[in-house]
């Protein structure tokens, strides 16, 4: 047996999914195919675009990514001759970022961007590139109601919700109630198990209740590390016990006192 195939599951004769570092799906589009993520190992990505092309029996012409972070994005010139579909937000990252090139290739960067939202049209299918903020300000989810799959990027985990660069609760939790609102039957999530629509509810609910004691705490004057106790008492709701990395509660915590102060 080749020592590739156990990072391949075929989900359904139109879905190739590659679980491992930020889980790369590949998406059947007919004649052509969508790659979401790009992953941080470039011989892991190169083994999975050509066994994905071999399967599918078409080339990957279009590759989505949720955000800028190197373990989505570090494989960029392994399909560099791709459409790369970024929103502007993470090409905006990306250059800031000034990351080494790959040995023997110089930066990539993606070729396709837009503002908030893209809808990609090949042949039958449609599939919506949203970018919607939350872990970072620039992470997106991709959506395909024909593939019935929703991949998320790392608004969702299925260990800790850990908040990057310009990443706010609001948005966060606004992404979450998105989610919920369509129709997926697949959720792939940043890192960690394919998710149901339950599974997500779960998370919304606990996000949702931590949300309402930080608000209820920064208008109390208490400090980020009165707070932080007193949120750590909320249990994780739903079968991962997805919990909110304490450095988030911070971030938020700020975020709220911040708001409470200006306002
Ligand atoms: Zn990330």
């Amino acid at each position: 047996m080749n020592k590739e195939t156990p990072y391949l599951q075929q989900l359904t004769n139109n879905i190739l999914y590659f679980p491992g570092h930020a889980n790369i799906t590949v998406l059947n589009l007919g004649k052509t195919s969508l790659m979401i993520e790009c992953g941080r190992n470039i011989v892991e990505t190169a083994e999975i675009r050509k066994q994905a092309e071999n399967i599918l029996k078409n080339k990957i012409k279009y590759v989505a990514i949720t955000h800028f972070h190197s373990d989505h994005t570090h494989s960029m010139p392994l399909v560099e001759d791709c459409q790369i579909i970024a929103s502007k937000k993470s090409l905006e990252f990306l250059k800031a970022a000034k990351r080494t090139p790959v040995k023997n290739s110089r930066l990539i960067f993606p070729n396709t961007i837009f503002e908030n939202q893209f809808i990609l049209k090949e042949g039958n299918f449609e599939v919506i590139i949203k970018k919607t903020g939350g872990h970072t300000a620039d992470s997106s989810y991709i959506y395909s109601s024909q593939h019935k799959l929703l991949a998320t990027g790392d608004n969702l985990r299925s260990d800790f919700l850990w908040g990057g660069r310009g990443g706010n609760p609001e948005d966060w939790i606004s992404a979450l109630k998105e989610y919920v609102s369509l129709d997926p039957e697949y959720i792939i999530i940043g890192h960690g198990e394919i998710m149901t629509k339950d599974e997500v509810s779960a998370i919304l609910s606990y996000v949702l209740e931590v949300n309402q004691l930080l608000i209820t705490l920064s208008k109390e004057s208490l400090k980020e590390s009165e707070i932080l106790p007193k949120i750590q008492e909320i249990k994780p709701h739903g079968k991962f016990k997805v919990f909110i990395h304490e450095s988030t509660v911070i971030q938020w915590c700020k975020y709220y006192l911040k708001n409470t102060q200006k306002g």
